[in-house]
């Protein structure tokens, strides 16, 4: 090989070497243009808006790819409190409540307990048959209870732990006592086997009212209306 061959040789590829790398880096530069371009249209965009949340959400926007679609969640759920997390220790200890209940011989198998800040507040178990009450379930008497322990109508930061799902009424106390959420073991199916049906509720509710088993019928509506009328004049109400 003369002299200067190797050079001329590895010459040649210097051209599409030069170009490639040019390429290359054109192409990162334009992905890095563009990704600059994009905050930047970001930033303008936030600093034009007036709410923070509304920033928040842009920002949430912005970062989707690598933190909203990783969590499979919306942008605004990463600034909601976080749902409370169940303690199984609670939840065996409404089990074991519904148990004894049965021996007791006050109600039927069916015990509850209401929680804050991971302690007991209130127990609660079935005392329909001891207390003539139909409305005394579990989770009721254990809401009552503890509102009662906590002196308040509303359990808001507070969880239930009910050894069965819930019926209806009993969820509707729920909600009325906002309670911050519900854990439960037996199903509203294990329950039926056991002879406490609640099913035949969820259909009467999507009844109209004239169709259902419960004879029903609105009269005296405008009569009716004083005492909200009432309610809305007063002035020392305590809403809830
Ligand atoms: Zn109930």
């Amino acid at each position: 090989m003369r002299p200067g061959a190797a050079f001329r040789r590895s010459s040649r590829y210097r051209p599409s070497l030069i170009c490639w790398l040019f390429a290359v880096t054109t192409a990162l530069e334009d992905c890095w243009r563009t990704r600059i371009a994009k905050f930047s249209r970001f930033l303008s965009t936030a600093a034009n808006s007036t709410s923070i949340v509304r920033k928040i959400s842009l920002a949430c926007n912005h970062v989707k790819a690598c933190a909203i679609l990783e969590l499979r969640c919306e942008p605004m759920q990463l600034f909601m409190p976080a749902k409370p997390q169940p303690n199984l220790d609670f939840l065996r200890q409404a089990i074991s409540l519904a148990t004894r209940n049965v021996t007791s011989g006050n109600g039927g198998p069916f015990g509850a307990v209401v929680v804050r800040d991971g302690k007991v507040i209130a127990e609660g178990v079935n005392i329909v048959t001891a207390t003539k009450d139909p409305t005394a379930h579990g989770e009721v008497t254990a809401i009552r209870n503890a509102c009662k322990a906590l002196n308040s109508f509303s359990l808001a930061g507070c969880q239930l732990y009910s050894s069965c799902e819930p019926c209806p009424m009993c969820l509707a106390a729920s909600h009325w006592a906002r309670l911050d959420a519900v854990f439960f073991a037996a199903s509203a199916e294990d329950a039926a086997k056991a002879g406490f049906d609640d099913e035949f509720l969820y259909a009467e509710f999507r009844k109209n009212a004239s169709e259902r088993l419960l004879p029903q019928a609105q009269l005296l509506r405008g009569e009716a209306w004083s005492s909200f009328a009432a309610w809305i004049a007063s002035t020392n109400k305590i809403p809830y």
